[in-house]
C-alpha cells in the first residue's frame, strides 16, 4: 500500500515559512490518517478522503480557501479517476460547495460524468450538497491588493490499496484572478489520469499541463514499459520548449512512487507505513 498527496506549489508571494511549516505539518496528519484509513479501504476511497482533508484545510488553494477569480468569485474544480474500471468523474467552475470532490465521487454512479458550472451546482444540490462560502479573509485581501501572484496550491492524491488497486484525484481553487469560464485542467486527464499501471495528480499552470497533456502522457508511458522516473523525464522534458510550469505525483503498480516539477518548489508528502517523504 502507498500513498502520495501534493499540496501545491510554494509560492514566495503568498507562503511564509510559518506557512510552510504547518502545510508540511498538515501533509503528515493527513498522510498518516489516510494510510491508516488504506489498510481497509480502497485506493478510490483514499484519494476521496485525502482530498476531501486538503480541500477543508483553509492553508491550501483548493474547498475553503480558494483562490478568488477576477469577478471576485470563487470557483472550483475537482475530478476522480478510477484505475480498474478507468472511469473519469469531474465538476468544473462549481461555486458555493465545501467538498468539490465529494460532488466528482457522486458523479462517478452517473453516466454523464463531468458537469460545469451551473449544471454542476444544480446536481450538488439535488444531491443534498449544502450551500457553502468557501472564501477566507485572506483571499479576499489578496483578491483586493490584486495579487494573482501564481496562488499556485491545488490539492492531489495518488493511493494505491492492498489490491493493487490504483486511483487519484485532484482538487482546486483555480490560478487566481482568472477570467470567469476559464478551465481548469484539474478537472480534465491532462490533470488527473489513472489506470491500472499508474496513477498522476498535477499541479501548476493548467494551460501548460494541458498543452504537455502530463498526467495522461506519464501514465500512458508506464503503460507502455517506461520506468516511472523516465516517464516523468520524458514529459516533463516536453515541456520545456514552452517553459511549462507544472508538477505532478504519481505512483505505479509495483508501488514505486515518483514526483517532478518544473519549477521550484512543490508541496508533496508519500508515506509508505514506515517512513515519511515530506517536502522541505
Ligand atoms: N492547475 C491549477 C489550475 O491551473 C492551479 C494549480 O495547480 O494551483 O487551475
Amino acid at each position: 500500500m502507498k500513498l502520495i498527496i501534493h499540496g501545491g506549489f510554494f509560492s514566495e508571494s503568498s507562503t511564509n515559512s510559518t506557512t510552510k511549516l504547518a502545510k508540511q505539518e498538515s501533509l503528515k496528519n493527513i498522510l498518516t490518517q489516510c494510510y491508516a484509513y488504506l489498510q481497509n479501504h480502497t485506493a478510490l476511497e483514499t484519494v476521496v478522503l485525502a482530498v476531501e482533508m486538503l480541500e477543508n484545510d483553509p492553508l491550501f488553494n483548493a474547498g475553503i480557501g480558494s483562490q478568488i477569480q477576477n469577478d471576485g468569485k470563487i470557483r472550483m474544480s475537482a475530478s476522480i479517476m478510477d484505475g480498474e474500471t478507468k472511469k473519469f468523474s469531474g465538476v468544473i467552475n462549481i461555486e458555493d460547495v465545501e467538498n468539490p470532490i465529494r460532488i466528482a465521487e457522486k458523479l462517478l454512479e452517473f453516466d454523464d460524468r463531468v458537469l460545469g458550472a451551473e449544471g454542476a451546482l444544480n446536481f450538488a444540490r439535488e444531491h443534498h450538497f449544502p450551500k457553502f462560502n468557501p472564501e477566507i479573509p485572506q483571499r479576499r485581501e489578496e483578491y483586493e491588493a490584486k495579487v494573482a501572484a501564481l496562488g499556485l496550491g491545488t490539492v492531489g492524491c495518488v493511493a494505491l490499496d492492498q489490491n493493487g488497486k490504483i486511483a487519484a484525484a485532484t482538487s482546486t481553487g483555480g490560478k487566481g484572478f482568472e477570467i470567469p469560464g476559464r478551465i481548469s485542467d484539474s478537472a480534465t486527464i491532462a490533470g488527473n489520469f489513472a489506470n491500472e499501471f499508474c496513477g498522476v495528480s498535477c499541479t501548476g499552470v493548467g494551460e501548460d499541463i494541458v498543452s504537455g497533456a502530463v498526467a495522461a502522457k506519464i501514465a500512458i508511458r508506464v503503460s507502455d514499459g517506461f520506468e516511472i522516473d523516465k516517464a516523468f523525464a520524458k514529459t516533463f522534458e516536453e515541456l520545456k520548449p514552452f517553459d511549462g510550469f507544472a508538477g505532478a505525483i504519481a505512483i505505479d503498480k509495483q508501488g514505486n512512487i515518483f514526483h517532478q516539477d518544473s519549477h521550484p518548489s512543490m508541496f508533496y508528502g508519500s508515506f509508505d507505513g514506515k517512513e515519511f517523504d515530506v517536502f522541505d
